[in-house]
């Protein structure tokens, strides 16, 4: 049931408390923040994947077999999502995290999100769990380039690292591949040591992303929840604040401030 007019100020009233007394506080965002910025959903009506079906599910083994081609489709037939993110922009509510961060009471974001718009709005501690689309990666040493900084030329695919010469693939983690080591390393520590989550714009359900608010919550932690509905996460979260995340969270963050300098 959705929450509704003072529901939903005390909802407010008690996500802003448990902001500003718990002790070490992070977050986790999903593909509802980022619909607010024009990036379409994968799932859904209107979804990429309802449109144009969905990718095949050994995606990074079809990568590994064929990298060249996987490159030269790439650069020469952008996808539909690839369009939509070079146009994205952060909105209000990436913003207020940036906010959150800044005040010292967000210590890490860990996202599901692969357009950069948390990074983009300012954000310094971001864990990508499915990688960050605007960058790079090296397949063989993991380290991560922006695009400028490597070399694409048709006539020479796949693009090479100029550090160990292996594979160079997108950032971006596909269906088959493994989530890279080092972010789900950093989840995992930030979870462990994290009293409060809050979770916007996702249900949670897909793994590895909903493990960590069953971590924040065998660790005796508090779940904030911010969606436009009901979630699967809904009956573990101590919050739930119905609404859209480019409202609800400059609401949140302005009532924060005004409590802590009260
Ligand atoms: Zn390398």
């Amino acid at each position: 049931m959705a929450t509704s007019g003072n529901g939903q100020v005390w909802a407010l009233e008690q996500a802003a408390d448990l902001l500003i007394s718990c002790r070490y506080v992070i977050a986790m965002t999903g593909a509802g923040v980022s619909v607010e910025s024009g990036i379409p959903p994968f799932r859904g009506p209107g979804g990429l994947w309802t449109k144009h079906g969905e990718p095949p599910l050994d995606g990074y083994q079809r990568f590994l077999a064929d990298p060249q081609g996987y490159w030269q489709q790439r650069l020469t037939a952008p996808s539909e999502i690839v369009q939509a993110l070079a146009q994205a922009q952060p909105n209000a509510g990436h913003y207020a995290l940036v906010e959150l961060e800044r005040v010292g009471i967000l210590r890490y974001l860990i996202t599901q999100n692969i357009d950069n718009l948390h990074r983009a709005a300012g954000h310094q501690r971001v864990a990508e769990i499915h990688g960050n689309s605007q960058l790079l990666r090296c397949i063989g040493c993991s380290r991560r380039f922006v695009k400028e900084a490597i070399a694409i030329a048709l006539e020479a695919l796949p693009p090479r690292c100029p550090a160990c010469a292996g594979i160079i693939k997108s950032d971006t983690v596909h269906f088959g591949e493994p989530i890279p080591q080092d972010v789900l390393e950093i989840c995992v520590r930030e979870t462990r040591e994290a009293d409060c989550m809050l979770v916007a714009g996702t249900s949670a359900v897909v793994y590895p992303a909903a493990s960590f608010p069953q971590m924040i919550q065998e660790q005796g932690g508090d779940i904030i929840e911010v969606n436009l509905d009901d979630t699967p996460l809904t009956p573990l979260a101590d919050c739930s604040v119905r609404g859209r995340f480019g409202e609800i969270l400059p609401t949140l963050v302005e009532l924060v401030r005004t409590k802590l300098t009260a």
